[in-house]
């Protein structure tokens, strides 16, 4: 009794979710809880200036349900300004369901989410996302219209990790062209970390354009197949960050930009899918400025896949879809000469025209 008044005593200090540090003018943020299917969830709506709230769906065997919090208020910020920048009519939302994927996820309790989603009439649309397939959406779609990335066979946009490659390729190029006066691969190194689903389609652009590509992942079957299906080399250094390249790819976790790494790096390009790359933003974006490392913002880079679902809301249209993709390659360049000119990070630079565009938006609204 006593240690549980001292706990709650405790808890006052504490501001459970407006003090959480991820906390950062989210909208709403919404606890779902189903006790016959074991749902846990949360879905957090960072921003709907711009439109509704879209955002994948996270499962996750999380430590507790702070990180779980945490985690759906970093991602759903995250997605206000990808979407923003992407130019799309979108806001940022993203959902997070505890429990491990492979064991934890039935059917029911992906219905049950579903019936979540449809109770915020629209305001959330939810897709795939980490520990969440296209099967789980299709089952979603049964109970609500606010959800993307159905199968093709359902009228859906299917897989959009060849689109996020594609984006990510283009955003490469684009770096390319800043750093090296040339947007031409061919006969570049470029080590690719990550060989996963984005991972493989970015290596089949490069190895088609005549880069020199090395890869690591840390499943080795994987690695040795694609190896073998693109010509691509098995990176066999003892320090990844080390690697003598031109170009960093990674397409693995995030951040992977840290203090440990960032002094080791010899790329003089950094482009690639993972979120989050930079462990601390202002940190490491400005330490990669300061050693003239081009660095290509991974939320614009890797909007691809947004884009891809977004077509599938407004009328799927594959075509559009890529023809937006490709236009990364322009905004990237755009980035790169904003944050020249104003002497700031291209992540601060890329944030800042993400934000112009929704205070735009909010303004016009207001009138
Ligand atoms: P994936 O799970 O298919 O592939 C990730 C790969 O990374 C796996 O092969 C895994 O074995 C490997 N990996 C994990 N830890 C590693 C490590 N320490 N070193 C080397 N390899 C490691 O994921 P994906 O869909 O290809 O996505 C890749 C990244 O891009 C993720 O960070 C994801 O969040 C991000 N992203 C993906 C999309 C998309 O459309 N799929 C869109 C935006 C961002």
């Amino acid at each position: 009794m006593i240690a549980e008044v001292v706990k709650a005593n405790e808890l006052t200090k504490i501001d459970p979710v407006f003090g959480q540090p991820s906390f950062n003018d989210h909208e709403q943020v919404v606890f779902c809880h189903d006790k016959d299917t074991g749902l846990k969830a949360i879905i957090g709506i960072h921003n709907t200036v711009l439109g509704p709230a879209l955002g994948g769906t996270r499962m996750w065997n999380y430590a507790n349900e702070w990180e779980a919090l945490n985690d759906v208020l970093r991602l759903s910020r995250g997605m206000t300004y990808k979407s923003a920048i992407s130019g799309l009519n979108l806001g940022g939302g993203k959902a997070v369901i505890i429990g491990d994927a492979s064991k934890d996820k039935t059917p029911e309790m992906i219905t049950r989410f579903g019936q979540f989603v449809n109770s915020l009439s629209g305001k959330y649309i939810t897709a795939e996302d980490v520990g969440s397939t296209t099967a789980d959406m299709d089952l979603i779609r049964d109970v609500t219209p606010y959800v993307t990335g159905i199968s093709e066979s359902r009228g859906g946009s299917g897989n959009p990790s060849p689109v996020t490659a594609y984006g990510v390729y283009m955003g490469m190029k684009a770096a390319a062209m800043h750093q090296f006066g040339s947007n031409n691969l061919d006969g570049k190194k470029i080590l690719v970390q990550g060989t996963g689903h984005v991972g493989e389609t970015l290596i089949d652009y490069l190895t088609k354009e005549g880069a020199l590509v090395q890869i690591s992942d840390i499943n080795e079957e994987k690695m040795q197949y694609i190896a073998g299906k693109y010509g691509a080399k098995i990176f066999n250094g003892d320090d990844l960050y080390s690697a003598d390249v031109d170009i960093y790819a990674p397409c693995a976790l995030g951040a992977t930009i840290n203090d440990a790494t960032i002094n080791k790096i010899k790329a003089k390009v950094i482009a690639g899918a993972a979120n989050n790359q930079l462990a601390v933003e202002q940190v490491h974006g400005k330490i990669l400025m300061e050693k003239g490392i081009a660095y290509a913002p991974d939320f614009l880079i890797n909007a691809g896949g947004i884009i891809n679902v977004y077509a599938e809301i407004v009328g799927y249209d594959k075509a559009e879809a890529l023809k937006r993709t490709e236009n990364i390659y322009n905004t990237t360049l755009e980035i790169f000469h904003f944050a020249e000119a104003n002497n700031i990070t291209t992540h601060q630079a890329a944030m800042q025209i993400a934000q112009k565009r929704i205070d735009e938006k909010k303004k016009e609204t207001a009138k």
